[in-house]
């Protein structure tokens, strides 16, 4: 039997003494998640017994998370351009820089048509379609699994969206006039040298970008004169180290006003362009 105080705090210890980095953070949500605890109440009624089984649960949840699980997936949730997206570990967890992108094609999406290829849980394609004023937003993956958590995620924010399973434009017709996508970009051999949390819990499908980290960048460029609008927009996510190598790609491919913009901790984050023809 334990109070809620003393259970938070050897929650904490044991996910500081298994290495999480943000220890107090994570113990503290799972404990608001378990319990439906809010900071005041927490306040009033710390020096209380918690419930026995609740308290179960809980520790069940802090052990998951000392082997490293991501908070996110414990919760099911991550907040992206303020919406609450469903996650699990057949997407990746929305990241906070891939906000930049969303608010960049906002800027001229305006009764455009937007395609998302790598679409994982949807969040960017769901993003521009509640915020902005789109004429058509489809989104695409390959993984049959991300795509059933990228509906749950477009039904709940009745999103105004279509989700088509293919690898790429395998599947697809017609053009667009803005193409974007955050796909894989992690360069192969590296994986093996990311947290634990990234390399053991989040799918590789939505890690791995090949040998050199470009291979998607490399297969969309390919066949975008197919499937942008004369005077179309291209936008990618890229790693901080990619954006020369892909600004290169989109220039020798033809597309003008090539560029690339920095998040905000100062890393090359886009690389945007657009298709003019003479
Ligand atoms: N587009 C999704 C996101 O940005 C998934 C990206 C991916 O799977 N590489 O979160």
């Amino acid at each position: 039997m334990s109070t809620y105080k003393e259970l938070l705090k050897t929650a904490y210890e044991f996910l500081k003494s298994n290495g999480v980095a943000d220890a107090d953070v994570d113990s503290w949500y799972l404990l608001t998640h378990v319990f439906g605890l809010s900071r005041v109440e927490f306040f009033i009624h710390g020096q209380e017994i918690c419930p026995k089984d609740k308290a179960k649960e809980y520790m069940k949840l802090i052990e998951k998370r000392a082997n490293h699980i991501p908070l996110q997936y414990l919760l099911g949730t991550q907040e992206f351009m303020g919406l609450e997206f469903e996650v699990n570990e057949d997407v990746l967890i929305p990241r906070q820089e891939t906000e930049l992108l969303v608010e960049e094609v906002l800027k001229l999406s305006n009764n455009k048509s937007v395609l998302d290829l790598c679409t994982g849980s949807g969040c960017i394609i769901i993003s521009l379609a509640k915020l902005g004023c789109l004429k058509r937003a489809v989104g695409v993956d390959i993984s049959e699994k991300a795509l059933q958590v990228a509906d749950r995620n477009r039904k709940v924010h009745k999103a105004e969206v279509e989700f088509i399973k293919s690898d790429l434009f395998d599947k697809l017709e017609g053009k667009y006039d803005i193409i974007i996508s955050n796909p894989p970009y992690i360069k192969s051999l590296d994986l093996a040298s990311l947290m634990p949390e990234v390399k053991d819990w989040e799918p590789v499908l939505a890690l791995d970008g090949g040998p050199d980290g470009l291979r998607f960048y490399k297969k969309i460029i390919s066949d975008l004169y197919r499937f942008l609008n004369p005077g179309g927009h291209v936008f990618f996510e890229i790693g901080y180290d990619q954006g020369q190598a892909v600004k290169s790609m989109l220039q020798s491919a033809g597309l003008t006003d090539v560029d690339i913009k920095k998040d905000y901790s100062g890393h090359d984050r886009i690389v945007y362009g657009r298709l003019v023809l003479n």
